[in-house]
């Protein structure tokens, strides 16, 4: 099929060529590969109307065809994005797009420009050898997780729709292939910028500097010097972004630098995971051995890794280098201390405490944390079953650690600061995707039956309400184990 019987898709989509035409350095044209058989698997329909773009042209069969890649409407040019990263600390120069291609940008009904993107649609120039594809699972993963977090209200990439290929993949064993097309404010990453500035070509910086201000940071034009607005606005996003991961108990899993936005959504979900039994040292990724990217370390890797994003636009931020690290230094200490702030006031808010008693608040807090790990209290049920002990109802909080006696303690402090329960279930979700229910839902989406994930995306689509039928997704396991999630490759 050419462009031009594409009548329904140009006629109703349009898609710009923005990076494809003003980053030439950065992109590489690309064509993803034919899907034999494409079949819906999963379709996004408050992101496909928030976008303009009408559902039923996304199931006909031009629009499966452009929600895997082989036909995109006139003008636009797919392209594979060229990106350097830090993965678990070592440098590679050049990751880049290995399974993925950007589409191009979608104006959405707000006005505001969005990535339209694929993942799993083929072999490019940066495969390396690996196959360039994906596997149903993980891409549902990806689908059923970013919305998860997007209803949390955590900044995140968004996924449009899951389509079968009809291809297998091997892995250990042959899967069923499938697409992810995925939306997101912008693919630049530090790992854009490390690229970049590698090639030496500091115009080529400042271009990318200059994008990201007007995509994510209008604001950053303002100051005195725009890139260390930017920077400042960057650490800020990223701040509120690990903050909000931290609150919910979400571990991401591979916190390289190729895996952090500039506009500070999460990006890509592999081996991430919801903590259950509270545990600041969990790690769920097979492949993170060392614990580098644990729970606990989150705050510190993401400042690790903005710094190196520092590096890449020193030679934007002052005269002389000696300058610009100076001044870059400053603002990354900043960081630290606004985390902390963000943290602190998201602990008083699922607390349901008034602000106010600062101090008090937090040694209540610091208390809180070694209480949970010492009882492996599930984390995400702790906050609700504390809402309903502020209720009157003690006995489901008790039962959620192993030494109730210690719970009892706490608890009786909180209670002197007079907490809001109702105030607290606004923003303590009840549901999230735990760990064993959303491997349930995957197995049985790779026998064809797609009504568990579907249930469990009902219940996490509204997180913050306790609907009856849902009980099951509200409960912790019997028994928290140890749970590993492998490289969502
Ligand atoms: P990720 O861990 O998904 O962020 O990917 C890290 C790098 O590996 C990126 O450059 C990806 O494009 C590349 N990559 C991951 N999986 C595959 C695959 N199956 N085929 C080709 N490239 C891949
Ligand atoms: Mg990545």
């Amino acid at each position: 099929m050419t462009s031009t019987t594409l009548t329904t898709l140009n006629a109703q989509v349009s898609l710009g060529s923005r990076f494809a035409t003003e980053f030439p350095e950065l992109a590489l044209p690309w064509q993803a590969d034919e899907a034999p058989e494409p079949k819906l698997l999963a379709l996004n329909l408050p992101l496909a109307a928030e976008l303009g773009l009408d559902a039923d042209l996304l199931r006909s069969e031009e629009g499966l065809r452009l929600l895997v890649g082989t036909a995109v409407p006139e003008g636009a040019v797919p392209v594979a994005q060229a990106y350097a990263g830090h993965q678990f600390g070592g440098f590679s120069p050049r990751l880049g797009d290995g399974r993925a291609l950007l589409l191009g940008e979608l104006t959405a009904r707000d006005g505001a420009l969005r990535d339209l993107h694929l993942k799993g649609s083929g072999r490019t120039p940066f495969s390396r050898g690996a196959d360039g594809l994906a596997a149903v699972g993980p891409m549902l993963r990806e689908y059923l997780v970013s919305e998860a977090m997007h209803a949390l209200g955590i900044p995140t990439t968004r996924s449009l729709a899951v389509v079968a290929t009809g291809r297998q993949v091997r892995r250990e064993r042959w899967l069923p292939g499938a697409v992810l097309t995925r939306v997101a404010s912008s693919h630049l990453r530090v790992g854009s910028f490390q690229y970049a500035a590698s090639t030496g070509d500091t115009e080529l910086v400042r271009r990318l500097a200059d994008e990201a201000i007007a995509r994510h940071h209008p604001a950053a034009a303002e100051a005195e010097n725009r890139y260390l607005g930017l920077l400042d606005a960057v650490l800020e996003a990223q701040a509120d972004l690990v903050g909000r991961w931290m609150l919910v108990g979400f571990v991401h899993g591979v916190m390289n630098t190729d895996n952090t936005t500039i506009s500070g959504e999460t990006i890509d979900y592999g081996p991430c995971a919801f903590l259950d039994g509270f545990d600041a040292a969990a790690v769920f990724s097979s492949i993170d051995t060392g614990g580098r990217y644990a729970f606990r370390n989150q705050p510190a890797v993401l400042q690790w890794n903005l710094t190196r994003f520092a590096e890449t636009i020193l030679s934007l931020l002052a005269e002389t280098e000696e300058e610009a690290i100076a001044v870059a230094t400053d603002r990354l200490n900043a960081f630290p201390p606004r985390y902390v702030a963000i943290w602190s006031a998201g602990m008083r808010a699922k607390l349901g405490l008034a602000p106010v008693e600062q101090e008090e608040v937090d040694a209540l807090v610091a208390d809180l944390l070694p209480l949970l790990q010492a009882g492996r209290v599930d984390y995400t049920s702790f906050f609700r079953a504390l809402a309903d002990a502020g209720r009157g109802h003690a006995d489901p909080l008790r039962a959620l650690s192993d030494d109730p006696a210690l719970v009892d303690e706490w608890t009786g402090r909180w209670r002197a600061f007079s907490p809001d329960s109702d105030a607290m279930d606004r923003v303590n979700p009840v549901y999230i995707p735990r760990n064993e229910l959303l491997e349930e839902a995957l197995d049985a989406a790779a026998t064809g039956d797609l009504q568990p994930f579907e249930q469990l995306l009902e219940a996490v689509s509204d997180p913050y309400t306790e609907r009856p039928g849902f009980e099951r997704y509200a409960s912790a396991p019997g028994e928290p184990g140890p749970f590993v999630t492998y490289c969502g490759t």
